[in-house]
């Protein structure tokens, strides 16, 4: 069998060269503070920041090196999708719901491109737009509709690119048009963790990392929060764990799904040919179930593309083919490229693959990102620090919502996902095959 190390010469991000991920120094555990946070990737920062801008005082807990998790890991394209799509959404709620959905989306994308501005975040953001590929005819029909529903009811800049016209957006015969999102853009999602957790430091947050909590327990009309360090008293207790999430909190574990998610970075490419494959240098995805989303990195000198990883244990070697075959399906004057980077990290699903914040037993939860939690996890962390403090907010959150159903014969360890996406593997064949009749 190929080693991984035979097909990328790096398994550790891409992103960390730049922004590596470290420890933070030790500090001394307080008795007590008015809100223990779980988690410092960026729903945990987020809701840290805003608390701690309000007065109260907070102390965040993480298990790893601070945006060790899928914060400093991600592909940094500011999509602020969710999952179902808008057809579906609108076919599921109705359409009103659906509306509300995609509104708060504008209005996160919005706040999080305004945040790097205001806080002075250099994190190589460029809105560069987004182009997403239709699978045939059929498709392209419905994306274009909905597109047209999202820019006349929402002011959303999307349009339909007909397969004519393809080739000015990405150099690719394998889609039959598609949807431009100008929206959307991308970030360095490690330099952006980085100067998030630059803020939050200095705005008085404790962030203690490789300190795990163990236990949550009720402690009169507060928390006592078992972290490895010892023990804290706090008043309120927000969980932000995501595709992290272990039997410390046993509850979240049963309803998000890990699934691991991988990338892979192409050596650098000749100028001339970037020009081609991404003559616009946008984010790209598509409508697959096994979908890949792809980018060039912020220098425009490679092609970062990831996808679904069905391992859940080692590191093995099939993903990466997977998505090696990926590129060249969609880009075959690639089959002899070489490959810089290749690392997964874990993306939280549930059940209706809605992101949401919710409250259970007096704890907060925001989480369930589903692999888009660049735009969602900064905006539901502050919307649940504001729910913490108490605050009137103009517009109530479309994602402030029951938990999540728990997943039946699950707890923790994903021992289905290898079939799922085989299974999806199988319905996107027949799907390419239909579409290409
Ligand atoms: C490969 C990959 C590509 C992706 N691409 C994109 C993309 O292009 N665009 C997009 O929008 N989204 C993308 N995502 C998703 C996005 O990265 C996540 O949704 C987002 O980073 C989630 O942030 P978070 O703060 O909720 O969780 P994380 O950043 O995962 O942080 C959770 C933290 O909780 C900690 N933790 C867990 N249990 C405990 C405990 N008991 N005690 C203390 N700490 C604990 C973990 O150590 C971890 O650091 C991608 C994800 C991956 C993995």
């Amino acid at each position: 069998m190929t080693e991984p190390s035979r097909i990328a010469k790096k398994s550790t991000p891409y992103w960390w060269e730049a922004a590596p991920v470290r420890p933070l120094p030790e500090q001394a555990l307080q008795k007590q503070v008015d809100v223990v946070v779980l988690g410092a990737g960026y729903a945990g920062l987020s809701a840290g920041l805003t608390l701690a801008r309000a007065g109260r005082s907070v102390a965040i807990f993480d298990a790893m090196n601070p945006g060790e998790g899928a914060s400093s890991r991600n592909g940094g394209i500011t999509s602020g999708s969710i999952r179902p799509g808008f057809a579906t959404l609108t076919r599921k709620f109705g359409e009103r719901t659906a509306l509300a959905i995609e509104a708060e989306g504008k209005r996160a994308r919005e706040f999080l491109y305004g945040f790097l501005k205001d806080e002075g975040i250099d994190c190589d953001f460029r809105l560069t737009g987004a182009f997403r590929g239709a699978l045939g005819h059929d498709q392209y029909d419905v994306m274009a509709r909905a597109a047209d529903t999202l820019a006349k009811r929402l002011g959303i800049d999307t349009y339909a690119v007909p397969h004519a016209e393809q080739r000015g957006y990405i150099g690719t015969d394998f889609y039959r048009g598609g949807v431009a999102r100008m929206d959307i853009g991308g970030l360095h999602p490690a330099k952006f963790h980085a100067g998030l957790l630059r803020v939050t430091l200095a705005a008085g947050v404790t962030v203690h990392s490789h300190t795990p909590v163990t236990a949550i327990a009720r402690e009169g009309a507060g928390f006592e929060v078992t972290t490895s360090a010892g023990k804290i008293a706090a008043r309120q207790v927000l969980v932000c764990t995501n595709g992290y999430t272990d039997g410390a909190v046993p509850f979240l574990r049963r309803r998000l799904v890990p699934v691991r998610s991988r990338i892979i970075v192409t050596d650098p490419l000749p100028a001339e040919l970037m020009d081609r494959l991404m003559p616009r240098r946008m984010m790209m995805s598509e409508n697959r179930k096994l979908g890949f989303y792809y980018r060039p990195t912020p220098d425009g000198a490679s092609i970062l593309l990831g996808g679904r990883d069905s391992s859940f244990a080692g590191d093995p070697v099939e993903p990466i083919l997977r998505l090696r075959d990926g590129l060249t399906e969609l880009f075959p004057e690639l089959c002899d490229v070489g490959f810089t980077h290749s690392w997964f990290g874990n993306v939280a699903m549930n059940r209706d693959m809605l992101p949401r914040m919710f409250e259970k037993h007096g704890v907060l939860y925001a989480s369930g990102f589903c692999g888009s939690g660049v735009v969602w996890a900064p905006w539901l962390g502050r919307r649940a620090a504001q729910r913490l403090l108490g605050e009137r907010v103009d517009e109530p959150s479309a994602f402030d919502m029951r938990p999540p159903a728990a997943v039946p014969f699950f707890n923790g360890k994903p021992w289905f996902i290898p079939a799922i996406i085989k299974g999806y593997a199988i319905q996107d064949r027949i799907a390419l095959s239909r579409a290409k009749r």
